[in-house]
């Protein structure tokens, strides 16, 4: 079931990756090293399914905040790793989390390589995963080739939750996702700042940018404006029926992650996080069916590192009775005992509520074929519920901001719309042209700025300009006359 890629199809994206290109992220980085190492990246991420360039500018940042030089490296003797009267490395000899056994441990596998591979267990599962015995050989791990092929393995391993941050904007998470701290954080986001532009292959957002548009782009929130359409729809058709997730110890963060699960699944979800008292790390749980037609066809295409997707809308995500999670097998006790059932590892980070519920998907579909039906009367659809080949193409079809929506603006877009928006923000906010460039990029200066007019004007500061920020904008930046005018 693994989405395996051949290197041609998802290496596409990373064209815009050269030398040349990538050197503002690496102050620090000899000319050669770039244009040796960089190739080997670029093709060990295709081979795994992360040769996007969001994906690519993830692993770039990771390097820089690993080794700045862009060269596989020994983690540096310090006081970190190294007592002050003891043999070098040896504070890693006792690491049970790393899975090291006593001395000598820490020295072996101390971290290398452009990701810092770091300990016993590490270096046996992802030298397992690239047939390699580097539990024996552990220098290899500095060979750039596999150092390059074992940092498309440790961000595979770690794909939907670095994915999850970046949708979000979250680069402190992002981080976090690969080292477990925020250590390098700066490093990393200043690569990452460095690297934005690199993005520009995305697709560049306008008035009627269709959801088909969207689905090379990895990110189900670039729908927001319409699947909120049928959300909406949904709540009036059957209210009461999902309980939207608010809860201290739980987390559902993203545009693309709809923050709504039927009552009875999130009462016994909550149980099982209260019982645990632990943070629970929710990626994905509503989706309405053209979020599903999306992930299917980025599954079907081989994109995003989908792995698994059923089509629109059998997922019991689309009835609010599944999540996808962080640190799944740590949960799946706890889930198991509060009838949350983990479906298997084809599908690992998803587990379906089992307690019974309704079945919503056809509920959605309904929602959807009578909104596109109200808009495109002269093409109507059957209203049948089921997601048959016109449904498919309709949604394929549709606006990606909703329909009779302007666009929906927000971080990682490009185009005209957003050098509008940064021209407007600028008049109303008094920024001035080095503070707020109007460059068409929608960077975290534009994405700052948003929040403040949002909260100035006591909107939902999302930092995401939608219909209402719009609207409020152009109020302020039309104001006839002035004080005493
Ligand atoms: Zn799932």
């Amino acid at each position: 079931m693994a989405a395996h890629s051949n290197g041609t199809g998802t290496g596409t994206g990373t064209s815009l990756f050269t030398p040349d290109r990538i050197a503002p992220l690496f102050p620090g980085a000899e000319r050669a090293a770039l244009a040796a190492h960089l190739p080997l990246v670029l093709a060990a991420l295709a081979e795994q399914g992360l040769g996007d360039p969001l994906m690519a500018l993830m692993a770039l940042a990771t390097i820089r905040a690993e080794t700045g030089g862009f060269v596989p490296i020994d983690e540096q003797v310090s006081i970190w790793n190294t007592p002050a009267d003891g043999p070098p490395y040896a504070l890693y000899d006792g690491r049970n989390d790393l899975g090291n056994q006593g001395p000598g441990d820490g020295a072996a596998y101390r971290g290398r390589g452009f990701v810092q591979l770091t300990g016993r267990d590490n270096y046996r599962r992802h030298g397992e995963r690239l047939g390699l015995d580097l539990l024996a050989r552990p220098e290899l791990a500095n060979e750039p080739d596999t150092a390059a092929r074992l940092l498309a393995s440790f961000l595979k391993e770690r794909e939907p939750r670095i994915r999850a941050a970046l949708a979000d904007g979250d680069l402190a998470a992002a981080r976090r996702a690969v080292n477990g701290g925020s250590h390098g954080l700066e490093a990393f986001a200043s690569a990452w700042r460095a690297g934005e532009s690199l993005l520009q292959g995305r697709p560049a957002p306008s008035h009627g940018q269709p959801v088909g548009a969207t689905i090379p782009a990895c990110d189900t929130g670039l729908i927001r404006g319409l699947s909120e359409q049928v959300l909406a729809e949904l709540h009036r058709l059957r209210p009461g029926l999902l309980a939207r997730i608010d809860h201290p110890l739980i987390r559902v963060s993203g545009a693309h992650n709809n923050p709504w699960l039927q009552r009875r699944a999130l009462q016994a979800l909550v149980r099982a996080v209260e019982e645990r008292g632990q943070m629970l790390q929710i990626n994905s749980a509503l989706r309405t069916p053209m979020q599903q037609y999306v992930l299917h066809q980025q599954y079907l295409r081989q994109l995003c590192g989908v792995m698994a997707a059923a089509p629109p809308p059998r997922s019991n995500h689309n009835s609010g009775l599944a999540i996808d999670i962080d640190d799944a097998q740590a949960w799946r006790p706890l889930l198991e005992r509060h009838g949350w059932r983990w479906i298997g590892a084809f599908d690992p980070v998803h587990f379906d509520y089992t307690g019974g519920g309704e079945e919503l998907g056809a509920l959605q579909v309904r929602a959807f074929q009578e909104l596109w039906n109200r808009h495109h009367p002269e093409a109507p659809l059957a209203v049948d519920g089921l997601w048959g080949p016109a449904t498919a193409l309709a949604c394929d079809r549709s606006p990606a901001a909703g329909f009779g929506n302007g666009p929906l603006l927000r971080r990682g877009m490009l185009g005209v719309e957003v050098a509008q928006l940064q021209q407007s923000l600028r008049q109303v906010l008094d920024l001035t042209p080095r503070e707020l460039a109007a460059d068409g990029l929608f960077g975290p200066a534009t994405e700052a700025a948003v929040r403040r007019f949002q909260e100035r004007q006591g909107l939902e500061a999302d930092g995401i300009a939608g219909p209402l920020t719009l609207a409020a904008l152009a109020r302020g930046t039309h104001q006839p006359g002035g004080p005493g005018g």
